[in-house]
């Protein structure tokens, strides 16, 4: 509860038992929580009159990213009348900034094994009443062309934007309210739904869609409000961590790799039993590209990483190939007709000379180098620069088939608050339209 709305209790002339609450409210006893659902209990009217601007929807929804909007259009489109709260000053702000500025909307393939998560099968009854062929035939619809990208992942041809406009139109054309500059600031639960209070206005509702998103790049109105609603309600709230984001290295592997800055190979790279064969970007701050950044969502602080850096060739066996066939040749040389020079150095090191003059056993130095080249990350640049956050609401406490949360009815969790996370790829935002949609269909 926002000092303002301490003022407005004083104001109401409940002084000494508001002043009680004041009391234990600023020793922490109880929560602004508290004190709210207490003064709404008791004296509901006097709890909203003194507000000109309470209202009443059949559903809420905080967050205007792109499951809050989807759920909000399919709840609209069912006659309901709904209100989407968002406290950034426009909607879908990552949709905006994905897939640099393309907005990877999703992928021809998903399954289950795309994601991460203690239960990835949970996404399986909202993957399958809103499939990766709806979002195209939606997108289909309002004349967005698309182009397919190497791992079945789909961007528009021209803009993020275009997606948004599509999500905004859709969300007028069925009378969705939207909000911006509403920051929801507590939630309370009432007999027949629920009291929403916002700096602004407190609403009621009859269905609570927390579609909050998850702590990712906080300067773009990352919060950890979904969490702590669902905190609220008793669910579990599984820890979270950065995923999908560029790891980071100690100082002397920086300086080894640092003059490789802006190469970028196919490379695989393993963490226990998950590889992933994708582009491997080497950078002042060490290594990134799309194949790091899958890995970071598995890595954990103190193990290893293994990166092959060219996967599906036993390099040691083509080393000894080369000796027999180009025995006069700089094995420098002969690594650099695979490798960027700078890279065929490093791999190389204090094991030059002519193939022809190589042991096995430098060879073999070398050839580990190549295909199985183990470092230990000491970090990740955290959730400043991650793409999503994993962990969150357990699924346990989730009914898969409409995300409503098992014990608490009419209240409902979407999108990346929930422990669902996907690969790079398209994943997260069709976990998105997925799970909004489901709700979307109850609420
Ligand atoms: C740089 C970047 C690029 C990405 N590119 C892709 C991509 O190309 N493809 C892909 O599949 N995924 C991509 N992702 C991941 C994807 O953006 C997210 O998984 C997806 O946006 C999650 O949707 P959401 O609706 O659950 O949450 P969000 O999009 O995070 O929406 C949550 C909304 O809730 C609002 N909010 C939070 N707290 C409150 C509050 N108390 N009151 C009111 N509003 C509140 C937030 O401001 C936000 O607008 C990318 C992520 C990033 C950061």
């Amino acid at each position: 509860m926002d000092v303002q709305a301490i003022e407005e209790h004083k104001k109401a002339g409940f002084g000494a038992c508001s002043g009680t609450f004041l009391v234990l409210f600023c020793k922490n006893v109880v929560t602004g929580q508290q004190i709210a659902e207490l003064w709404y209990k008791v004296w509901p009217n006097k709890f909203f009159k003194k507000n000109q601007n309470m209202n009443n929807y059949d559903v809420v929804v905080i967050g205007a990213g792109a499951a809050g909007m989807m759920c909000a259009i399919e709840a609209g489109r069912r006659g309901r009348s709904v209100l989407v709260l968002e406290h950034n000053k426009s909607v879908g702000e990552k949709i905006r900034i994905s897939g640099g500025g393309r907005c990877n909307f999703t992928n021809i393939e998903v399954s289950h094994k795309n994601f991460v998560g203690a239960n990835p099968k949970f996404v399986l009854s909202a993957l399958s009443q809103f499939a990766p062929k709806d979002m195209i035939a939606l997108v289909d619809e309002h004349n967005i062309t698309w182009q397919q990208r190497e791992l079945g992942q789909l961007f528009c041809d021209q803009s993020a934007r275009q997606i948004i406009d599509m999500l905004l139109s859709l969300m007028s054309q069925f009378g969705v309210v939207v909000k911006t500059n509403v920051e929801v600031r507590s939630i309370g639960k009432r007999d027949d739904g629920f009291f929403v209070a916002s700096a602004k206005e407190n609403i009621t509702c009859s269905s609570l869609v927390v579609a909050c998103g998850g702590k990712s790049i906080p300067k773009m109105g990352a919060s950890n409000f979904g969490y702590k609603v669902g905190e609220q309600f008793g669910l579990n709230i599984l820890a979270t961590r950065p995923g999908l984001v560029p790891l980071t290295f100690d100082p002397d592997f920086l300086a080894r790799t640092a003059p490789l800055a802006g190469i970028g190979i196919k490379a695989q790279v393993t963490h226990k039993k998950t590889s992933f064969t994708e582009a491997l970007l080497f950078t002042h701050r060490g290594l990134s590209g799309p194949a790091i950044l899958q890995i970071s969502s598995y890595w954990r602080e103190g193990d290893e990483i293994e990166i092959d850096l060219l996967p599906g060739i036993e390099s040691f066996e083509q080393l000894k190939e080369a000796r027999n066939t180009h025995a006069k040749q700089e094995v420098l040389t002969f690594l650099s007709t695979i490798f960027p020079k700078k890279l065929a150095q490093m791999l190389v090191g204090d094991n030059g000379g002519k193939l022809g003059d190589m042991s096995n056993k430098k060879l073999q130095i070398i050839g580990e180098a190549i295909n199985s080249w183990r470092i230990k990350p000491t970090g990740s640049e955290g959730y400043r620069t991650a793409e999503v956050t994993l962990g969150g609401v357990d699924t346990k406490h989730i009914n898969p088939k409409t995300m409503e949360a098992k014990d608490v009815p009419d209240l409902y969790f979407i999108g990346e608050v929930v422990d669902v996370t996907g690969w790079l790829g398209g994943y997260n935002f069709q976990w998105a339209w997925s799970s909004g949609f489901a709700a979307g269909q109850k609420v």
